[in-house]
């Protein structure tokens, strides 16, 4: 099969990679289409030490199983639900876990890929693929509100306006009266104005620390001192970005200033499916390019690239 492979120096198009063997609980997904997000970047920075096939936000075909031949999103996370992390549900968090196209599982930028049966969820008629490959990182930005308890008069600021950055701050305008993203690039923050999110350049942004809650998306290390810089005492930071390198902060200025600060990964893929079918989120705006998988060193190099947002690899041509 065709896969687009990292080996821990070079990152390439195998035209001829093995075909994944699934195991225990896994099936095959054959998969129609894939999206390059920060965490593929950063992998190939040497986030993680991953070698192997990229790529964890897909929309496919189960060959086998009870959703065989209908189109399917899948979790990330591979737990080994026997352990007590597992037993106290959250195998999000296993310690043995592997992650696909992250930790120690091949992943969707490829023809195959072995997904855990379980993981799999099926995409409802009338969410387009092109929509639904959203839905890995759009239940990432439904996690915040799973985490940080959320009231309508607060104040939020979502710091990046990169691809999570869009998502975070559209799911969470819906939820709080006074949402502001800060971001550096004016053609992407006229996408989210075009949507009716209110937006700021980062060298305008308020010099005043204001936010109840700063969502920190940038993807870069500068982001979480800036976070730290616009949020009120007692205010909470959700830290969305992961980074290959390692960081320094002072934390006094959280201790003295009584902040929380809150990691935020993974989050529930139901509810991004129902607000996709629901078209409460906007994607198709977030599109700026999709290449075939044979290109896909082509389209990883463009995604990282500061004027685009999400660039889609399109696995099987015939599937818009
Ligand atoms: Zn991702
Ligand atoms: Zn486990």
């Amino acid at each position: 099969m065709r896969a687009v492979v990292f080996d821990g120096a070079e990152l390439r198009f195998d035209p001829d990679r093995p075909e994944p063997v699934p195991g225990a609980g896994e099936v095959v997904v054959r998969v129609l289409q894939a999206g390059i997000c920060e965490t593929d970047l950063q992998l190939v920075a040497g986030y993680k030490g991953f070698r192997g096939v990229l790529g964890h936000e897909f929309v496919g075909v189960p060959l086998t199983g009870h959703l065989a031949g209908r189109r399917v999103v899948g979790e990330i996370n591979c737990a080994c639900g026997r352990c007590d992390t597992c037993r106290a549900n959250l195998p999000g968090h296993c310690p043995d876990r592997t992650v696909l196209g992250i930790v120690n599982h091949d992943g969707a930028f490829a023809d195959l890929v072995a997904v855990p049966e379980r993981n799999l969820h099926a995409v409802p008629d009338s969410v387009s693929t092109d929509a639904a490959v959203f839905t890995e990182p759009l239940a990432a930005a439904f996690q915040i509100a799973a985490q940080v308890p959320l009231e309508g008069g607060m104040r939020i600021i979502v710091l990046g306006d990169g691809r999570l950055g869009h998502l975070c701050a559209q799911v969470l305008a819906r939820r709080v009266a006074r949402l502001t993203v800060v971001g550096k690039h004016p053609a992407k923050l006229a996408v989210l104005d075009a949507l009716g999110v209110e937006t700021c350049l980062l060298a305008d942004r308020p010099q005043s620390r204001s936010a109840d809650v700063v969502v920190e998306c940038t993807g870069s290390a500068s982001g979480l001192p800036l976070a730290l810089a616009l949020v009120r005492p007692r205010g909470t930071v959700v830290l969305k970005t992961t980074i290959a390198g390692e960081q320094t902060l002072s934390l006094a200025p959280v201790v003295v200033d009584e902040m929380t600060i809150v990691g935020s990964r993974c989050g529930p893929f139901d509810q991004a499916l129902e607000a996709l079918a629901a078209g409460q989120v906007h994607v198709q705006p977030l599109i700026s390019e999709r290449f075939d998988l044979s290109e896909g060193v082509t389209a990883m190099a463009r995604a990282a690239e500061p004027d685009v947002l999400k660039v889609l690899l399109q696995v099987d041509a015939a599937s818009p």
